[in-house]
């Protein structure tokens, strides 16, 4: 597949290092344009992950991406206007490997929603905590199998025992992050924009 690097849109310029940009970087309109999701799609046209609008620009700059889709706001930085990316698509193809993803406290937030796995509250990622189903005194592991999220007080009532000593079992047993389950959280987002809507349903 041929480099489309013509097809950057506006006045945006690919060999602009992405760096001079982050100081300086705002948008029109409310600053949380630079905060809202963007998708990210393979070079393909498969989507593979989601992230920050600021992120995605700075793949945009770098010629790594090219917009696909626009949020309707605008950027301007230094030497940059360019309309913030609700889609971008990666310019060479990114095999993405089979095994699972990453295990991190942010994926595994992520996998949970945000959700308290005992008591079913939804929370900023601030006042969550991870918590080993099979307490790691009593040989758990920190897997994904074996993670979830939590809440404080439920993680202190948990405290060392396991899920039967104190009926507390979590809500949905614990899976590694396949990608299946990304695209099911995607389409979740992508229900607030419709510009996703189809490249995530097809
Ligand atoms: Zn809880």
């Amino acid at each position: 597949m041929s480099l489309r690097l013509h097809n950057f849109g506006g006045s945006v310029r690919p060999h602009l290092p992405a760096a001079m940009l982050a100081p300086g970087m705002h948008s029109e309109g409310d600053g949380h344009a630079l905060h809202q999701p963007v998708l990210v799609l393979n070079a393909s046209y498969e989507p593979i992950n989601v992230c920050a609008a600021r992120r995605a620009i700075v793949l945009v700059l770098k010629g790594v991406a090219m917009t696909e889709e626009e949020n309707g706001h605008f950027l301007h930085a230094a030497r940059v206007a360019m309309r913030v990316p609700s889609v971008i698509r990666l310019l060479e193809y990114r095999r993405i490997p089979h095994q699972s993803r990453a295990l991190s406290r942010k994926n595994i937030l992520l996998r949970d929603r945000n959700t308290c796995q005992y008591c079913s509250t939804t929370l900023p990622s601030g006042e969550l905590t991870l918590d080993h189903v099979i307490p790691r005194s009593r040989g758990g592991l920190s897997t994904w199998e074996n993670l979830v999220a939590c809440c404080h007080p439920c993680n202190r009532r948990k405290g060392n025992q396991l899920p039967h000593e104190v009926n507390m079992k979590p809500a949905r047993e614990p899976r590694s992050f396949n990608l299946h389950t990304s695209r099911h959280i995607m389409r979740l987002m992508g229900h607030s924009d419709d510009k996703w809507r189809k490249y995530l349903f097809y």
